[in-house]
């Protein structure tokens, strides 16, 4: 119980569901005990999401690491030239695809590098492919930093591309790209790459199109609360917009084989609270995830009473947080992401990308059920 009479009173906001300043947010962020946070976090998770937990059976496929930007946290990309620089054929994605498959997955998560010498074309054929051989198979693609590449290549409007994307088989857009919003800070971390009013156009157009997306903020690089909170509440500023946001990932910034290797990475501490914070900012957004290969599986564990009602996927392939030193498993199955369900105390469910929930009879393939909560 809290002594502090600014933070019981943002407490009993949070929990009569009013809205959050700000100024609010600064507060806790700099002030709230974990306790306090995680208690807020719980009664948003609780309210929105009861006692479920949702995972999904997925794979990644990242087609090249090559990339024109040189993001300072970034160890995945490569450049043109590089020994580390790979390109997957259309064999090789097909592959992957169908291996996914085999295996159940009901998501692809397709995001990468981009290309200095690969046209639009190059990566509408990565969906049309994939969709052609596999149309059950849900494909979420391409970061907003690679739709505003897109256009820059192109020269055509970000919806017009979208559509043209939708028409080949994208099903949804995942959140990454999106990192601190502010230009100060973005300008050290990333400063040539889509800036926070693309991210936010780029989603906009995206939930006007139909198409659902998810939203990231990396954190516990060079950011301040200020910072945090800023990027949160810009983010809920486009969900009363649009409404079009499924999840929130708050994501740890991971320093190996990064240009700002010096910075230590969060500790489990500040994890737990940019968790809970995201979950009472984000009261108009229906998930929040806790990422377990970013945060580990003992975090993402925890993290499920810090206001995550989510903890992603079986992965497989993943590359990106690999290459900049994550530990975690490179794939987990379906009974391992139950058992770290069940063991935190909750329900888990099995969902599809937006959120039905997947039924699995013996002998026939998956097939989406009921839509899912989505207070
Ligand atoms: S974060 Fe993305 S855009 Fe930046 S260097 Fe890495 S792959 Fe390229």
């Amino acid at each position: 119980m809290t002594t502090d009479p600014r933070l019981a009173a943002l407490r009993d906001k949070a929990f009569a569901g009013d809205r959050l300043s700000f100024d609010d947010g600064v507060y806790l962020d700099r002030n709230a005990d974990l306790f306090t946070l995680g208690e807020m976090a719980n009664v948003v998770r609780e309210r929105k999401n009861g006692n479920v937990t949702y995972y999904n059976v997925n794979q990644h496929l990242n087609p090249t690491n090559v990339c024109v930007y040189r993001c300072n946290f970034c160890a995945f990309r490569s450049d043109l030239k590089s020994p580390k620089g790979y390109v997957m054929s259309d064999e090789q994605i097909l592959e992957r695809a169908r291996n996914a498959t085999e295996k159940g997955a009901t998501e692809l998560h397709i995001v990468g590098g981009l290309h200095h010498l690969k046209p639009y074309e190059w990566y509408r054929n990565i969906i049309k492919i994939i969709h052609d051989a596999y149309p059950d198979l849900h494909l979420k693609a391409w970061t907003a930093v690679e739709w505003d590449w897109f256009q820059r290549l192109t020269k055509r409007p970000i919806r017009d591309l979208l559509e043209d994307m939708k028409s080949v088989g994208l099903g949804s857009l995942p959140g990454g790209g999106a990192e601190i919003f502010d230009p100060g800070v973005r300008g050290q971390l990333c400063e040539h790459k889509a800036d926070a009013s693309a991210w936010l156009e780029i989603h906009r157009e995206a939930h006007r199109a139909g198409l659902r997306s998810n939203a990231t903020m990396l954190y516990g690089h060079i950011e301040t609360a200020e910072h945090r909170i800023d990027h949160l509440i810009k983010l809920r500023d486009l969900q009363d917009e649009t409404g079009g946001f499924q999840t929130f990932i708050p994501l740890a910034f991971h320093p190996d084989n990064t240009k700002i290797a010096n910075i230590p990475k969060p500790s489990g501490l500040t994890d737990l609270r940019t968790m809970a914070l995201s979950r009472v900012m984000l009261d108009n957004f229906p998930h929040v995830k806790a990422y377990w290969v970013m945060l580990t599986i003992k975090i993402a564990q925890v993290a499920q009473s810090y206001g995550a009602d989510d903890i992603d996927g079986t992965v497989v392939h993943e590359k990106i947080y690999h290459d900049a030193g994550s530990d975690s498993p490179q794939e987990l199955t379906v009974a391992e992401l139950r058992r770290f369900i069940t063991e935190a105390g909750r329900v888990p469910v099995e969902r599809d990308t937006l959120y039905n929930e997947v039924i699995r009879e013996p002998g026939t393939k998956w097939r989406a059920g009921r839509k899912l909560v989505m207070a």
